[in-house]
């Protein structure tokens, strides 16, 4: 069925939205045949946001760990993560669209910033929301994208972070729906967003497969990434999902896998209905949307994309999970052994490859290096002080 991958999926939104996610499927799939708005996408792609990234071999890190493993390296992309390919692609579907607003939500600032920059770039007013706890836990990106020219609104309502930052978006969006393209940040939300911001981080994949073929001749044994609500992950695996090569997705564990203390939404969780479609959903004995944590900011929301549900339980990718010590390890072996600050979400990719390693030994991998660390400084000196 349209918009499902196996039973998860779907749209399950307000009577009033539906005939815009019609209006949005119809233009993407316009867009995606038009030679001209490709063409500006692909441009903007390698001359402004820095594509092709790089596929790096971490010799120092391969030496340490006795297996070989390059990087994927998100973190050098302009803005200083992957968010940046879906913000530009769904801003010129925007255009594309004849619509002259974008809207979007946040919660650590990457995908407000990610949004604006777009924005910016285009010439499209912006309108970000963005709960008031996170507002003043990450004020460097609200900083950040009020220069950029964007309308920061800040909401005191429900949880005062992402989840109410995405439901004030959506309520937006039902008002203003003609003007208005709403950008959605990951693979999650009703058909046909998860599968709209796949097409557009996808490209990641492309270019890592076209990368370790020239470099090592062969495909990897394994591609690992971390998972939130699961773009970069998808992005990346959508190169390797034909082949025979071994794709896990790492989540965050948080402080421990007891309810409340991490966001491990596909280890934890059990289907429910977030946000405009089904998929695994954190959720407490009576149903309701389950308290998360995790050092990283990115990676702390209760749901997951419907395709990663799907995958999970077809058993093609494997998914694990990455406590915050551990990614801290992950963090800073990273820093030092190569010079590459991660960010804290990434950094759970390498700290799970770390605690593997006995697994992953003799063996090609491939970790993709999502983002860039520097936002996450203030918490590395937080957590050190408090002695984690
Ligand atoms: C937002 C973010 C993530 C998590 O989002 P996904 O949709 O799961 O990729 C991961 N890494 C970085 C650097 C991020 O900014």
């Amino acid at each position: 069925m349209k918009g499902y991958y196996g039973v998860y999926g779907g749209q399950f939104v307000a009577e009033t939205l539906i005939h815009a996610l019609d209006e949005l499927e119809e233009a993407f799939a316009k867009f995606k045949r038009d030679k001209s708005a490709k063409g500006e996408l692909d441009d903007l792609l390698k001359n402004y946001a820095g594509r092709p990234t790089p596929l790096y071999y971490a010799k120092n890190l391969s030496r340490y760990l006795g297996c070989d493993v390059y990087l994927k390296r998100e973190d050098l992309l302009h803005s200083g993560a992957h968010k940046l390919n879906n913000t530009l692609g769904q801003a010129i579907l925007t255009k594309f669209m004849e619509k002259r607003r974008i809207i979007a939500e946040t919660g650590a600032g990457q995908h407000g910033v990610a949004t604006a920059t777009a924005a910016a770039l285009l010439g499209i007013e912006c309108i970000v929301y963005m709960g008031k706890i996170d507002a003043e836990r990450q004020r460097p990106n609200l900083l950040r994208m009020k220069l950029l020219g964007a309308d920061v609104r800040i909401v005191e309502k429900g949880s005062m972070t992402l989840k109410s930052a995405i439901n004030e978006a959506l309520r937006d969006w039902v008002k203003n729906v003609q003007a208005t393209h709403y950008i959605l940040g990951s693979v999650v939300g009703p058909h046909p967003f998860p599968e709209i911001v796949a097409y557009f981080q996808s490209i990641i994949g492309r270019e890592a497969k076209r990368q370790i073929l020239k470099q090592a001749g062969k495909l990897p044994d394994c591609v690992i990434a971390c998972v939130g609500g699961g773009s970069n992950a998808i992005g990346i695996f959508k190169g390797f999902l034909k082949d025979n090569v071994e794709l896990i997705g790492v989540e965050a564990g948080g402080e421990s896998l007891e309810l409340g203390k991490h966001s491990a939404t596909l280890a934890m969780g059990r289907p429910g209905i977030l946000h405009g479609s089904l998929s695994y959903l954190l959720q407490d004995d009576c149903g309701q949307v389950a308290k998360v944590h995790s050092i990283s900011a990115g990676l702390d929301y209760p749901g997951i994309g419907p395709e990663h549900s799907y995958l999970k339980d077809t058993g093609r990718v494997k998914y694990g999970v990455c406590f915050d010590s551990e990614a801290l390890d992950g963090f800073k072996i990273l820093s030092k052994l190569e010079g590459i600050i991660p960010a804290l979400e990434s950094a759970h990719a390498v700290g799970y490859v770390l605690k593997k390693r006995d697994y992953f030994k003799g063996k090609m991998i491939v970790i993709n290096v999502s983002g860039r660390g520097d936002k996450d400084l203030g918490i590395i000196e937080s957590m050190e002080e408090n002695g984690v």
